[in-house]
């Protein structure tokens, strides 16, 4: 197709869900960088919103892939699948649980999540149905995720909603206990909220949220479908604050770019579910759990999650160098290569974001005043440098 076509058959057929999109036409992507149509090149500091962590174009994971597509693309979970076998093992061995379940997309990992928190308390007996989740938070679009989400913007249309949850303000424990009643099952927490705008979790408040859910018996689950899969420098955010939730949540860099989500629980709670009790048709199929077994053998291997703390650091030191020599910058925030710049009330995320494309970065105007940085783990000094240097000549302009 010409670029013209694609435009035009954009205009006429695809609902319009994403308003205008940038003059962008993936056409061949290779490290950070994304390689237009029209021959215009492009640094990705956004990942595909957070999930070509491994890079572009990584030789060993695309070998797997076609391998993959050789043996077999698809095959029904009535069915032993190996590379499935092979990804569950591998998550189980390297985080705090013991069973997982494999969906498509970050939203059906936390819907998931959700329905075994309410077959738990039901097998006990107890109408614990209520979950409790953060102001600002993101779980998904699902009417459930989306109902849980704590930004009113995306379930208000939607209404009426289903019922069984409540939102707080984040990092305040206090206004968590005072939420929490007789019906609450689960709180729902994201260690690093990510479509809020980068607020990372304090240590004192997680901690405290996991003594309140132990002595009130409520489920703790850590939604790291953005800030899990070596994000935050560790492979689950959690493992930086020490606090082990009940049931943890994956998906977008877990397949490294093929839709894979997921959602891992402590064996005592994942044995309330029962045959019949859940299922999917494509999750976790060969094709999927070949991928992200992939993604995380590269991410374990020696030193590769090292890259993404010591880039995390020079990232976060440039941002602050640069709010300090500037008068339009307020702060940065965040850990590993999950990062904000959060700019002054006279600065438009947006418009930074535009003239920024123009000079060939993608970033991300995650609220009207900040910019998000997911970049992919395999970047360089010198594309900061770049970006940073860049940053600046406009918002000297
Ligand atoms: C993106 C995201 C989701 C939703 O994932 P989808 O794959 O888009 O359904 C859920 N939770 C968090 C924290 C996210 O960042």
């Amino acid at each position: 197709m010409e670029i013209a076509e694609i435009i035009q058959s954009d205009k006429e057929h695809f609902m319009t869900v994403y308003g205008g999109r940038y003059p962008l036409y993936a056409e061949k992507a290779e490290g950070i960088k994304i390689y237009s149509k029209d021959g215009k090149v492009y640094r990705d500091f956004l990942s595909g919103i957070g999930v070509n962590s491994i890079g572009y174009s990584n030789q060993r994971f695309k070998e797997a892939l076609k391998d993959q597509i050789d043996k077999i693309i698809h095959c029904s979970n009535f069915y032993y699948i190996e590379p499935q076998a092979e990804l569950q093992k591998k998550l189980c061995d390297n985080s705090a649980f013991d069973r997982v379940f494999f969906a498509n997309s970050g939203s059906e990992a936390n819907e998931g999540a959700l329905k075994l928190v309410r077959k738990y308390f039901r097998k006990k007996g107890k109408k614990k149905y209520e979950t409790i989740t953060a102001d600002r938070s993101f779980h998904g679009r699902t009417m459930s995720t989306v109902t849980a989400t704590g930004q009113d913007k995306y379930k208000k249309p939607f209404a009426p909603l289903p019922v069984g949850f409540k939102t707080v303000p984040f990092n305040d424990l206090e206004a968590l206990k005072n939420a929490v009643g007789e019906k609450t099952g689960a709180i729902m927490l994201e260690p690093i909220q990510g479509e809020g705008g980068i607020y990372p979790a304090k240590q004192e408040y997680l901690a405290g949220v996991r003594e309140l859910c132990d002595e009130k018996d409520i489920l703790l689950i850590f939604d790291e479908v953005q800030c899990g899969m070596g994000r935050s420098g560790e492979l689950f955010a959690y493992q930086h604050y020490g606090v082990e939730p009940d049931i943890i949540t994956l998906a977008k860099a877990l397949g490294g770019g093929v839709p894979i989500g997921a959602f891992l629980a402590k064996e005592e709670v994942a044995a309330a579910f029962e045959p019949g009790d859940h299922g999917t048709t494509f999750g976790g199929n060969p094709l999927a759990t070949r991928a992200a077994s992939e993604v995380l053998d590269i991410m374990l291997a020696d030193g590769y999650l090292d890259n993404v703390k010591k880039m995390g650091e020079y990232f976060i030191a440039e941002l602050d160098k640069l709010i300090e020599r500037s008068d339009n910058l307020v702060e940065s925030r965040g850990m590993g290569l999950m990062l904000a710049l959060e700019l002054a009330e006279d600065l438009s995320a947006k418009e930074l974001t535009q003239l920024l494309f123009e000079r060939g970065f993608l970033v991300n105007a995650v609220k009207d005043h900040t910019l998000r940085f997911l970049p992919p783990f395999v970047l360089g000094k010198e594309d900061i440098d770049l970006l940073i240097e860049n940053i600046e000549e406009i918002i000297n302009f």
